[in-house]
């Protein structure tokens, strides 16, 4: 009901690729103008609409990634090798092609850059998104709030965002990263492929008592796997927010 009352006062907007940028074999990010957007904070997502010529048409959800920035948006879709909607925008769409969205939506998931409280973040797969749009924006507001993320991944192939969560941690301002491998791990790791676990959520200097503002997306599953782990942890509920990225459409 409450979603229907935002989104009935949202209006579909006429975005257009400016730019693509692969992230793993099978992750893609679309870069957008989107004359009108209105803005966003870190956390929030957009449905997209795509109509066939005979007007068939189906939307789905997606976090937005980028920082706010004028009229920019950037999205970065995972392609399900079965799915409907996001193989055509991680591999058909091209630079020029229009885009219809509508956001942003959302106002639970979101951080506050102006909050000082020290941020654990918690992603599995293409979870990160949502997660990286924070990590972004407190760089954009020179923020040094300590962030830590713990990115569940199955291989290091699929790492989305490799190059800039290194150089971003190599900064120095606050930012640790530590990644969960479940399928393969890189050479040399200290350890075998396994699922998230309580120890690998409350590294040290990030205990319950520390009572960090925490935010966790991904799949549906790993989200309650990891929600679980953190409550059992001693983290309080009404800190940890999450954003499951299960089937959307319609
Ligand atoms: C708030 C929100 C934000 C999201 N943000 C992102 C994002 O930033 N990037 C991104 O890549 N996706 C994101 N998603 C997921 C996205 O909305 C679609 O569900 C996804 O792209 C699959 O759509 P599809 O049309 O390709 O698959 P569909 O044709 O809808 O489904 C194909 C098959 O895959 C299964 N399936 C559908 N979605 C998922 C999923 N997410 N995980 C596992 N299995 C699934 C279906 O049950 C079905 O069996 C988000 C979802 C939500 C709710």
């Amino acid at each position: 009901m409450a979603r229907a009352a935002v989104l009935g006062r949202l209006i579909w907007l006429a975005g257009k690729v400016t730019g693509l940028r692969d992230e793993t074999a099978t992750a893609r990010t679309i870069m957008l103008d989107v004359p009108g957007w209105r803005g966003h904070a870190p956390g929030q997502h957009v449905d997209v609409r795509l109509t066939a010529e005979d007007g068939y048409s189906t939307q789905r959800s997606y976090s937005i990634a980028s920082a706010q920035d004028g009229s920019r948006v950037e999205l970065t879709v995972q392609r399900l090798p079965d799915g409907e909607v996001s193989p055509y925008l991680a591999q058909t769409l091209e630079i020029g092609y229009p885009l219809e969205l509508r956001g942003p939506i959302g106002g639970w998931f979101v951080w506050d850059p102006d909050a000082t409280d020290p941020v654990l973040l918690v992603a599995g797969g293409s979870g990160i998104v949502p997660l990286m749009c924070m990590i972004r924006a407190r760089a954009a507001a020179a923020s040094t709030v300590p962030f830590r993320l713990v990115y569940s991944v199955r291989t290091p192939a699929d790492v989305i965002y490799a190059d800039e969560l290194r150089e971003r941690e190599k900064a120095g301002d606050g930012l640790e990263v530590s990644f969960v491998y479940t399928r393969e791990v890189p050479l040399g790791w200290p350890g075998s492929p396994g699922r998230i676990t309580r120890k690998s959520l409350t590294a040290p200097g990030w205990l319950a008592r520390q009572d960090p503002q925490v935010f966790v997306c991904g799949p549906t599953g790993y989200v309650e796997a990891a929600a679980g782990l953190l409550t059992r942890a001693g983290h309080r509920a009404d800190r940890i927010k999450t954003e499951r990225f299960g089937p959307t459409g319609g």
